[in-house]
């Protein structure tokens, strides 16, 4: 097996709704999210924000209303039979005009969501079909061993595409490196719907540099897989570490008890503490029993390391 390589990432940027991690083309109408400035088919700097592609639509629109609206105004006064009919044809005009651009104004948010809907609806195929193709291009890079860009790539794509494909490649590149404490490292957004043992070796590995990583879908996922997990080389010790990220709140206590309670005995030390101290002051009937048995499992492993009684405050 190759030696991993230290890594730093390009930072990701989060956003508010996950479509906005899609980018359009002015020129040729392309979608594309992962790149922000160059089209990936015509290679014009034409690409804009999905936001940015839906406000000149609304915009549009409007301003043809108020074409059509002025079209009207001078069709009623070509026609118009006397001075009085043109005066009422300019004050018609103008009234209707400041009500339309009033309207547009009140409802613009309104028709801006509306308008995205129907994008989504319409271009539907486009848009996936823009990001098959910028998948392709991630696992071209994967090929190449351009391992960070693929990466780096995926994580733009899988804001979108949150299907198993995307997540176990995003693994697949993710298991060529040495992870860092100070990435963006994701960790709940890779979990597979079928057993892994790439995922659960990357679980353990983030868990350290990283324990409010592991939320419950993660717990849920090695617990799901938890017979599988205890047939891998380091599988017990993997099971106590997520066991001991589980030990983060007295509800998260409440709901693995069982979990926790089965891994006990290999919970890391500052966990078992934790785990001690929290059951202890909750006052809670259901938790008397776990924290009995942290009594009696911190005194036959730890029954001689005077540091524990400084943090058991
Ligand atoms: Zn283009």
């Amino acid at each position: 097996m190759e030696q991993k390589k230290p890594i730093l990432f390009d930072k990701f940027t989060p956003v508010n709704y996950r479509y906005q991690k899609i980018m359009y083309c002015k020129k040729c109408g392309r979608y594309t999210s992962i790149e922000n400035i160059t089209c990936p088919k015509c290679g014009h700097n034409n690409l804009i924000t999905m936001d940015k592609h839906n406000e000149r639509a609304v915009k549009m629109r409007s301003q043809a209303d108020l074409l059509i609206m002025l079209a009207l105004f001078f069709v009623s006064i070509i026609v118009a039979r006397s001075k009085y009919e043109i005066a009422l044809s300019i004050g018609a005009g103008v009234f209707f005009t400041i009500i339309l651009i009033l309207i547009h104004k009140k409802y613009m948010e309104s028709e801006k969501a509306l308008n995205l809907y129907k994008i989504f609806t319409n271009s539907f195929q486009d848009i996936k079909q823009g990001l098959d193709m910028d998948e392709a291009k991630a696992l071209k890079k994967m090929k190449d061993t351009n391992f960070k860009q693929a990466y780096e790539d995926l994580r733009e794509i899988g804001v979108l595409l949150q299907d198993d494909r995307i997540k176990e490649n995003k693994l697949l590149c993710l298991s060529n490196f040495v992870l860092r404490k100070d990435e963006d490292l994701e960790l709940d957004s890779l979990i597979l719907s079928y057993y892994s043992p790439i995922l659960v070796n990357y679980i353990d590995e983030v868990l350290k540099l990283n324990r409010t990583l592991v939320r419950r879908n993660v717990i849920d996922y090695i617990i799901k897989y938890e017979g599988y997990i205890l047939q891998m080389k380091n599988g017990q010790d993997i099971l106590g570490n997520v066991a001991g990220a589980a030990v983060n709140s007295k509800q998260n206590i409440i709901l693995y008890k069982d979990f926790i309670m089965r891994y006990i005995d290999v919970l890391p030390k500052d966990r078992i503490v934790r785990l001690h101290n929290i059951t202890r002051d909750s006052n809670l009937k259901e938790l008397n029993d776990i924290y009995a048995e942290t009594r009696e499992v911190i005194d036959y492993r730890f029954g001689t390391d005077n540091d524990i009684k400084k943090i058991m405050y």
